[in-house]
């Protein structure tokens, strides 16, 4: 769960239908005494979602029933690293980002526009029937001028709408199908936990594609070599974890050492994101690793050194004294503005009592 999301513990199901009526009919009081609803009734799922979209995000969304219901606290994961991300890494005045695989609710465009101000979309599918939804949904929140829905092919480049853009992105990101096959969703251990806990209205389209994630995610970064820093970060959620050294390999393969890997656990549900830039600067270790026993040789290399300077008396004056000593050493270039950038107390990122020194060093 990102520190940030709101959702860390259950919502007050009967707080939530009171604020949003066509909840009501689906929470119930559970033998704990407390108020409930269904996971395994799909209507109740929608309900739900559309209950948080429009308390808590001002957004009003048209479901299909025969597409993905969207659960809000596991896409929210998602966009809040992307935004952790734009913050420590990118710092345009308008960020351009690019989704793949947007499918009827478009989701993803929608929350982070409700959340991020200076943030716009290009989103895409191959599903005729999402992308209708899609625009329809966007038209809805009045987000045209800010979120274009475009259909693609299904066999065309995955990023071809970045080979035409006149524009740079700052992020792609992609929720998407898991599976290689009907029998690949009926083994996964996803799938059994739609059975007993919740449902799941996915169509075929949105649950599976040739070669599964791997292949498509891999197909995401073989066609990011060609385009390099047209965009920041290229990310992708993933669905399974043995996807993360399958495509790590990969990256190893083509040298770029440059990569990011995450986390999201919501409730039983864990999933895992992973990007990759062709940039210089790298991510601070607390975006871009992760710890995982079975993982750690799969992480970036650290980069972020934490040390207490008992004594410094200013932000300021440290910056200087570090500046001078690192200057000493050959061969290293230091990029950090005249006043260095200081994340303070309400940043996220920072966890302890001090200020947080960020600066950057460059081996030529
Ligand atoms: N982003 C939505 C839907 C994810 S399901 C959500 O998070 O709920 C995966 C989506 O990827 C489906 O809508 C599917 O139609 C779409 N898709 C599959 N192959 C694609 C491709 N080559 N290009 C763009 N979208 C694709």
């Amino acid at each position: 769960m990102h520190p940030r999301n709101p959702y860390n513990k259950p919502p007050d199901f009967a707080d939530l239908a009171r604020r949003y009526p066509p909840l009501r009919p689906h929470v119930f009081i559970n033998h704990t005494g407390s108020s409930a609803i269904d996971f395994k009734s799909l209507p109740a799922q929608k309900r739900l979602t559309e209950a948080l979209l429009r308390l808590d995000y001002g957004l009003s969304l048209t479901l299909p029933d025969d597409r993905l219901c969207p659960p809000v606290p596991n896409r929210l994961n998602y966009v809040l690293w992307l935004q952790d991300i734009v913050k420590s890494n990118c710092g345009s005045a308008t960020v351009r980002g690019l989704d793949i695989g947007t499918g009827a609710s478009a989701i993803y465009p929608l929350l982070a526009c409700g959340i991020e101000h200076t943030w716009n979309f290009v989103a895409t599918d191959i599903d005729e029937r999402s992308v209708q939804f899609a625009k329809q949904n966007v038209s809805k929140n009045s987000m045209d001028s800010r979120i274009a829905v475009e259909r693609v092919q299904v066999d065309g480049p995955i990023l071809q709408l970045l080979h035409t853009s006149l524009m740079d992105f700052d992020f792609t990101m992609c929720n998407p199908p898991f599976y290689s096959s009907a029998e690949d969703v009926s083994r996964s251990a996803d799938f059994k936990e739609f059975g007993p806990n919740a449902v799941c209205s996915g169509a075929e389209v949105e649950m599976i594609t040739p070669g599964g994630e791997t292949n498509f995610v891999a197909r995401i970064f073989l066609e990011s070599l060609q385009l390099k820093t047209k965009c920041r970060w290229y990310t992708s959620m993933l669905g399974k974890m043995s996807s993360i050294p399958e495509l790590v390999s990969l990256f190893r393969e083509h040298s770029v050492d440059n990569y990011a890997i995450t986390e999201f656990v919501q409730g039983q549900t864990r999933r895992w994101a992973i990007g990759w830039s062709f940039q210089d600067a790298r991510l601070p270790d607390t975006l871009a690793r992760f710890s995982n026993q079975a993982l750690q040789n799969m992480m970036p290399s650290r980069n972020t050194l934490h040390h207490v300077f008992l004594g410094a008396r200013s932000a300021e004056i440290l910056a200087s004294a570090l500046r001078n000593v690192l200057t000493l050493i050959n061969g290293v270039t230091i990029a950090s503005s005249a006043t260095p950038a200081i994340y303070d107390h309400s940043s996220a990122m920072l966890h302890q009592e001090n200020h947080r020194l960020l600066i950057s060093l460059f081996v030529s």
